[in-house]
């Protein structure tokens, strides 16, 4: 056992059971709370979140900020594959992947490995100060693995943000120009310049600016709510730019392939090439924030492979390496060699233990054929979203690919959105130890990231939780 689930437990007992002094078992704290309510599942000890988890709550508001909440306070001493162990002794099945991030699975052997070594061999140098091989092996493998055979380079930071944000400055830096083009429903994070590129007020934007200048937003395509089709939607984006700003004033176009936050949203085929095409012939720079959608998430190394469309910039981080901060932008060579020597870089950014783990987790993807595994989960998934839908009415729309799928919830009949119902689904998934995610501009969409290595075993069972979740918040 290791010291800090140690110091959990011994903080459990020492709220629950003074007089308790030795670790084991049982009886499980405030077991007798549990014994009353119905078992929903052999894997759950407690009632979740359980009281060692709540007593961990209870400490963490006298200690972290507010401005963090936690999707399911169910507090994590241990993970494998799919699942998650809380300090409750409780398993949850992992339908969330930390966002899209364990692609993998939870402590991936390959990953471990490599990190374990690496972390005794040297943890930092700064890469702008004296430079290691990892670094370079990872730049390596993302010119390889992202979407077209040029000449590519890439740099490495430390987040998803601070990749759209490296690709901006690189976008700018080789073009000249300056406006910035973003879609209706966007997320591409937290910084000052990605909230001005994010669409969504509450929570990520709201009472904090004022935001970056020279970012403008156009529609994007959203088939179950506007009826275009992708070469319509594209020209509705397109003739926006030409009126409002002007083509030869744009530097970049930066989109989620799928987009993440914003709901799921898969454009209509043709939307991707056909703005992608646009670019090409007026110059801009077509930057692809694959953030979410990277890593054979969508059943393709990346989304944009999905259309055979090639960003000039892809923007990645979550998948990147199982869970170590790691991020990067690769694209063509021309650009990235636009910005003069010293120009990009951060201290931490390529930090070698992160390399390692990319590494790691990309050789991972390639032996286990995660893109194959990913396309799977839909083959299994989709199916049974669709069955869910006509049975229920409270769904309008099952969408993604890959392992990157959602359902849209609305009010019967109608396309109205309902954040009411998505929001007792979820909770109802979360009380029976499985992680789901909600999203979307309206809050109405539950959204299934599991790692693409899950036993269909487990992804069985937590989709018959969702099932059942769904049913009785219908009724
Ligand atoms: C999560 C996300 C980001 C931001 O990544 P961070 O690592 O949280 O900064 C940007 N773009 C997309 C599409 C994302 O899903």
């Amino acid at each position: 056992m290791s010291n800090s689930s140690l110091r959990i437990h011994q903080n459990v007992q020492l709220t629950h059971h003074p007089r308790r002094r030795t670790l084991g078992p049982e009886p499980i704290p405030g077991g007798s709370v549990t014994q009353t309510r119905p078992r929903l599942s052999s894997r759950l000890r407690t009632e979740i979140p359980g009281p060692a988890s709540r007593a961990l709550q209870q400490r963490r508001a006298g200690a972290v900020a507010a401005g963090l909440s936690s999707v399911l306070p169910a507090y994590i001493t241990s993970a494998s594959g799919g699942l998650l162990t809380d300090a409750d002794g409780n398993t949850l099945i992992d339908l969330g992947s930390g966002i899209a991030v364990t692609n993998v699975g939870h402590s991936a052997p390959a990953v471990v490995d490599r990190v374990r070594k690496q972390a005794c061999w040297f943890t930092h140098t700064c890469f702008m100060v004296t430079p290691y091989e990892g670094y370079v092996e990872v730049c390596e493998q993302l010119n390889d693995l992202t979407p077209g055979d040029h000449e590519k380079r890439s740099v490495l930071l430390n987040s998803g943000a601070e990749a759209v944000e490296n690709a901006v400055k690189i976008a700018r830096a080789a073009t000249g120009r300056q406006a910035i083009v973003v879609l209706d429903h966007a997320y591409h994070g937290r910084t000052n310049l990605t909230m001005a590129l994010t669409a969504k007020s509450v929570p990520y934007k709201h009472g904090f600016g004022p935001f970056a200048p020279e970012i403008y937003r156009v529609p994007g395509s959203y088939p179950y709510r506007d009826g275009l089709s992708g070469e319509q939607a594209a020209a509705a984006a397109i003739d926006r730019v030409d009126k409002q700003i002007g083509a030869d004033q744009v530097a970049a176009v930066v989109v989620e392939p799928i987009q993440g936050e914003g709901g799921f949203v898969d454009p209509a085929p043709g939307f991707l090439p056909a703005l992608a095409a646009w670019c090409r012939d007026n110059g801009i720079v077509f930057v692809a924030d694959e953030v979410q959608t990277g890593f054979c998430r969508t059943g393709d190394w990346f989304a944009s492979d999905h259309e055979g469309v090639v960003p000039d910039l892809v923007a990645t981080a979550k998948g990147i390496a199982a869970g170590l901060p790691l991020a990067a932008v690769t694209g063509r060579a021309e650009l990235l060699d636009a910005v003069p020597p010293g120009g990009l870089g951060g201290t931490y950014g390529g930090n070698p233990v992160a390399c390692a783990a990319a590494l790691g987790a990309i050789e991972t993807m390639r032996q286990e054929n995660l893109t194959r595994a990913a396309r799977g989960i839909a083959d299994v998934v989709l199916p049974r979203l669709r069955d869910l839908a006509t049975r229920t009415g409270v769904i309008g729309d099952v969408r993604g690919r890959g392992a990157m799928l959602a359902a849209e919830f609305v009010r019967p009949g109608t396309t109205e959105p309902d954040p009411d119902i998505t929001k007792r689904v979820a909770a109802a998934c979360h009380a029976a130890g499985v992680v789901v995610l909600t999203c979307g501009t309206y809050g109405n969409v539950v959204r299934l990231l599991p790692p693409l290595s899950l036993s269909h075993d487990l992804l069985d069972e937590g989709l018959s939780v969702l099932e059942d979740a769904v049913v009785e918040a219908a009724r």
